[in-house]
């Protein structure tokens, strides 16, 4: 047994857990949708950085 990534209580993580390394399906979903937010949220970012104006003056006619 180790602590859910999710909520920190013991999760069952033999092989027939079926959400292993969670403790249930609705602790999976937190974090899968943690892990998506951070993942939308780095890219915007990093894109209005690298690239000033160029993005701008491509749609400008
Ligand atoms: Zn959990």
């Amino acid at each position: 047994m180790r602590a859910c990534p999710s909520c920190g209580r013991p999760a069952e993580t033999r092989g027939e857990a079926p959400h292993a390394p969670f403790c249930s399906a609705r602790c999976r979903l937190i974090d899968l949708g943690s892990w998506l937010d951070e993942a939308y949220r780095i890219p915007a970012e990093t894109a209005e950085g690298t690239t000033p104006g160029e993005l701008d003056a491509r749609d400008e006619p």
